[in-house]
């Protein structure tokens, strides 16, 4: 059974001003689409043709480089378009505001070290919140690695709750090499409900 390139739940010019339609719709039909259609060429009539993209990438040093590539890519796409909305924004609140203050001291705190880790991610990649071993935690990857992959250090992998792309392609039509805005940007359309759930499923999964 193929992947199937997800389908965005707001419209391209809906995140506008902070990303903008046209970034959008480049980064999903052309982008995102490529890394679906690439990954499904490469687990054709193999054993990944029937596991789930997670176990696929739990076990990534097993498979092909290009599964590593373009499942991570397909996989971190959609989580990140999951994790935005034209309504996003503010601060999480409930459990997962309880979790980031214990973890990180308070929102701003947290704020402040996810975007680090973006701005300064060197070249491409990507940076997260992500559940490790019952403890939220901040980290980044390269390429399109993603923190599920078992190639990844240690202390760099978890659930992913939370995620921003850093490749120029996510930024520089708008922002051109001023990724520092565009990760200011980003937190006006990060959707706290969404991350809360992928909180919460995280709780009760086994960190590898
Ligand atoms: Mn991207």
């Amino acid at each position: 059974m193929a992947f199937e390139l997800p389908s965005l739940k707001f419209d391209y010019n809906a995140l506008e001003p902070h990303i903008d339609a046209q970034t959008m719709e480049i980064h999903h039909t052309k982008h995102h689409a490529s890394y679906t259609n690439n990954l499904n060429g490469a687990i054709e009539s193999t054993e990944m043709a029937d596991m789930s993209i997670e176990d696929i990438l739990r076990n990534i040093s097993q498979h092909p480089v290009a599964v590593r590539n373009n499942g991570g890519g397909f996989y971190n796409h959609n989580l990140f378009w999951e994790i935005m909305s034209p309504n996003g924004g503010g601060q999480p609140t409930g459990d997962l505001l309880s979790e980031i203050n214990n973890a990180f001291g308070s929102f701003d705190q947290f704020r402040e070290k996810f975007s680090s880790a973006a701005a300064s991610r060197f070249g491409s990649g990507w940076a997260w919140l992500v559940m490790q071993n019952g403890n939220l935690l901040v980290t980044s990857t390269p390429n399109q690695d993603n923190p599920l992959m078992d190639v990844v250090p240690q202390e760099e992998k978890g659930i992913p709750v939370l995620g921003i792309d850093v490749w120029e392609h996510a930024y520089y039509l708008k922002y051109q090499n001023r990724r520092p805005e565009y990760i200011e940007a980003f937190w006006n359309v990060i959707d706290w409900e969404e991350v809360a759930k992928k909180f919460r499923v995280s709780l009760k999964s086994v960190a590898h």
